[in-house]
């Protein structure tokens, strides 16, 4: 992108702009090149800014929040990365609704929900990423998701224009939202209920040893790869098909759980693109089924 262009952006915004970040500082995979400018805003207006900068000048952009659903390719983005982990940490509480900022991490608002004494996040407690990720992308585990106690989301169009939807204007299904393309949440309000603090407190860990029972969380991985087809567990049929270790590069479907690829220190895009195709051709030869991406990919080759 030509100079110009990059320096016009940084005039505009309070916060930091970085050039050539790499990516893969920013994902839990810990793959992805860089990115061609990465925008730490410091608040609305900073977002703004950086849309409408993209917008006039026709950049691309990438609204990242804690990078733990995606697959950034080794050739890293050209364009905007709009870094939203770290701005809007806002979090509280109000009777029984949650106001809770797009950077708020997942691990915190579980937190926050059961010092409060209020149920219905806990199934959250292990997941890693942002509120805003976890709504754009409808996040769920052990039969919850986000949308079930979601009562508003406050965002940005990508025009820039502010606008709040309420639940029932929106629609949700298995790890997909109807929100807007391009837009930013800003903002996610929950309504939960009020339930026993020590209860709550026993169910959260409960989820956290389990899911450090099943999944390989002391590897760098990007959670589960493949959605699960109806009625079935993408991990069963990797384990089902014997693909359980096999290893690209520093790439391997882990041999704890066969959803999961993990980055065993210097895997490639490259490395994982080629062992989901070896997995998606397996399954689908032995069993018939397709296996979708759960994890977006993201970037050039
Ligand atoms: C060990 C492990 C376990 C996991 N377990 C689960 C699980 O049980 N269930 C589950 O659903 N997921 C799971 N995940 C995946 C991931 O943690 C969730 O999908 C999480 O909600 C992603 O949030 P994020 O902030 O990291 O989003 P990112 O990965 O940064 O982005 C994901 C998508 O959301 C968009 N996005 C991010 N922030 C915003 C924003 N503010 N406004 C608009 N769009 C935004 C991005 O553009 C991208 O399209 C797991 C991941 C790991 C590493």
């Amino acid at each position: 992108m030509e100079r110009e262009k990059k320096g016009a952006l940084e005039q505009q915004i309070r916060g930091r702009v970085r050039y050539g970040e790499p990516l893969d500082k920013h994902t839990s995979f810990g793959i992805g090149g860089p990115a061609d400018i990465m925008v730490f805003p410091e608040g609305l207006e900073d977002v703004q800014a950086t849309l409408t900068f993209c917008r006039s000048a026709q950049v691309p952009y990438l609204v990242l929040g804690g990078g733990s659903n995606l697959l950034v390719r080794d050739g890293g983005f050209r364009g905007v990365v709009l870094h939203m982990g770290g701005v809007f940490p806002q979090l509280a509480c109000e009777e029984m609704r949650i106001r809770a900022g797009a950077g708020v991490r997942l691990s915190r608002l579980v937190a926050f929900c059961s010092r409060q004494g209020l149920a219905g996040m806990e199934w959250l407690a292990g997941i890693p990423g942002t509120v805003g990720g976890a709504v754009k992308g409808n996040a769920g585990a052990g039969g919850g998701c986000i949308a079930d106690h979601l009562a508003e989301v406050r965002l940005l169009l990508p025009e820039g224009d502010e606008h709040i939807f309420s639940r029932d204007q929106l629609e949700f299904s298995y790890r997909r939202s109807s929100l807007p393309a391009g837009c930013v949440v800003v903002e996610a309000n929950f309504d939960l209920e009020r339930g026993d603090p020590v209860e709550i407190r026993r169910r959260v860990s409960e989820n956290l040893l389990e899911r450090n029972r099943r999944q390989p969380v002391e590897w760098r991985s990007a959670g589960s790869i493949f959605k699960n087809p109806p009625g079935d567990y993408a991990g069963r049929l990797v384990e089902k098909v014997k693909l359980k270790g096999t290893r690209i590069g520093d790439a391997c479907i882990s041999p704890k759980h066969g959803n999961f690829i993990i980055n065993l220190g210097r895997a490639t895009a490259v490395d994982v693109l080629a062992l989901i195709r070896v997995v998606q051709r397996r399954v689908h030869e032995d069993t018939g089924v397709e296996l979708e991406l759960e994890v977006q990919a993201v970037g050039e080759e």
